[in-house]
């Protein structure tokens, strides 16, 4: 379970990102050495049911490790 950072409640994840708008999401995208090594995720969102805070997260942060 995800806990807010603001105020300790739980989190409701997994959450799907999109522009409002468009019919895309987001991407993030780390460039690494070497030609096709770039680490890329599409964040997810979890959003605290308590006080309303947002965070975004990706599913396999050890992709962009170093
Ligand atoms: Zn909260």
């Amino acid at each position: 379970m995800r806990q807010c950072p603001e105020c300790r409640g739980a989190m409701a994840e997994d959450l799907k990102v999109t522009i409002k708008g468009a019919m895309y999401g987001l991407k993030i995208t780390r460039k690494k050495r070497g030609l096709f090594n770039n680490a890329t995720a599409e964040p997810k969102a979890a959003v605290c049911s308590n006080c309303g805070a947002v965070a975004f997260y990706v599913e396999n942060p050890d992709d962009f490790r170093e």
